[in-house]
This record gives C-alpha cells, sequence and structure tokens, in this order.
C-alpha cells in the first residue's frame, strides 16, 4: 500500500474524458489499495476522484484550509479530512502524507502544486517519484515546453527525465509503482 497525492482541478474541465479518466484513476488507486491524499474538496475532478475511490473501497485523506472549507466545499464523507490554517501548511500536510505524487488535469492551482513537488524534488528535499497523467494530450503542450528548456539550458536531462508522464491511469501507477519498488531497495 501507499499514499499518493494528486493534484487536479476543482472544476472539470470540458473534455469530458478529464471526468471519466479522474474517476478510472481513482478507482485503479483502491483496486491497488492505495491511499489517496488529496485536497480535500468535493468539486471538480478533486470530488469526482476522491468519490470513485470511496466507491472502490479504498482509503482517502483530504487537507483543506480553512478558509476555503466553503468555497471548495469540503467532502463531508472522507474516512479523514485535516484542517489546516493555510495554504502552505495544506501543502506541506499533503506532501508529508506521500508516496508519490500525480498531477491530472487542472488549473493554476494543480500547476503551483506539481511545479512545488518537483523542485523540492530537485533540490533533494525528497525523493518520491511524481507524474502527470497526459489525459486527451492535456499536459503534451507543457511537456514539449520542458523538453525545450532542456535544450535553451535551464534544466538538466537528469531532472527532466524524473517527471513521468502516462495516457493511461494504469500504465502511469504502474510506471510509479516501479519507481517506488527501486527506492525501496
Ligand atoms: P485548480 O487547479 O486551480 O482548479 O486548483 C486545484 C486545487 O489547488 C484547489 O484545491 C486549490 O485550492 C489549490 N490551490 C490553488 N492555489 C494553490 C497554492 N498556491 N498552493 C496550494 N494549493 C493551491
Amino acid at each position: 500500500m501507499s499514499r499518493f497525492c494528486v493534484y487536479l482541478g476543482s472544476r472539470d474541465g470540458r473534455d469530458p474524458a478529464f471526468l471519466e479518466a479522474t474517476r478510472a484513476l481513482g478507482r485503479e488507486l483502491a483496486a491497488r489499495g492505495h491511499c489517496l491524499v488529496y485536497g480535500g474538496a468535493r468539486i471538480g475532478l478533486m470530488g469526482a476522484l476522491a468519490n470513485a475511490v470511496l466507491e472502490g473501497g479504498g482509503d482517502v485523506i483530504g487537507v483543506m484550509p480553512d478558509h476555503l472549507v466553503e468555497r471548495e466545499q469540503a467532502h463531508q464523507g472522507l474516512p479523514t479530512l485535516i484542517r489546516v490554517n493555510n495554504m502552505h501548511e495544506r501543502k506541506a500536510s499533503m506532501a508529508a502524507h506521500a508516496d508519490a505524487f500525480i498531477a491530472l488535469p487542472g488549473g493554476i492551482g494543480t500547476l503551483e502544486e506539481l511545479f512545488e513537488a518537483w523542485t523540492w524534488q530537485y533540490l533533494g528535499l525528497h525523493d518520491k517519484p511524481i507524474g502527470v497523467l497526459d489525459t486527451a494530450g492535456f499536459y503534451s503542450p507543457l511537456l514539449t515546453f520542458l523538453d525545450s528548456t532542456v535544450e535553451h539550458g535551464f534544466l538538466n536531462a537528469r531532472t527532466r527525465s524524473c517527471l513521468i508522464d502516462a495516457e493511461e491511469p494504469a500504465a502511469l501507477l504502474d510506471a510509479l509503482e516501479a519507481r517506488l519498488a527501486e527506492t525501496a531497495t
């Protein structure tokens, strides 16, 4: 059992593929016996992911700052909802509870969280694997841009390769589980 911290949109996005992939990831997490750690909201892809894990009989930890409880509608059906004081505490708590990180499609909140997890890994503050789910090519422009930052000499190829990407939830979990198994040995 591992704990996967998932960053994802507080909205559904336009393409129904985002919601479908989110639910598929939730089912996979539950079926594989993993625990979901996420932002604790009931709205958007965030709520859909938590519901899919719960429906699959999986465990969920939500982390919600007090000031967002109403705006993001804290999910009242979670086994564990951790209330924190601010966004910094939220990210710290989510990261502390996680063995690995996943970014699904989302907006600037999702991107901010993804880049913090990745830059902290780069700085050696943790060595937890990080993956992005490239549903319907959502992350392809970003991945291409990151490749170009290597070509421009601002990012080393090894750091770039630490960001794992896959188009399907099962394939992404396979890759992250393999990375977790490597670091455990
Ligand atoms: P979004 O991807 O913008 O829909 O946001 C997804 C989640 O990220 C929401 O729960 C936001 O509250 C959260 N979020 C937004 N900005 C930040 C931030 N600076 N640090 C941590 N979480 C954030």
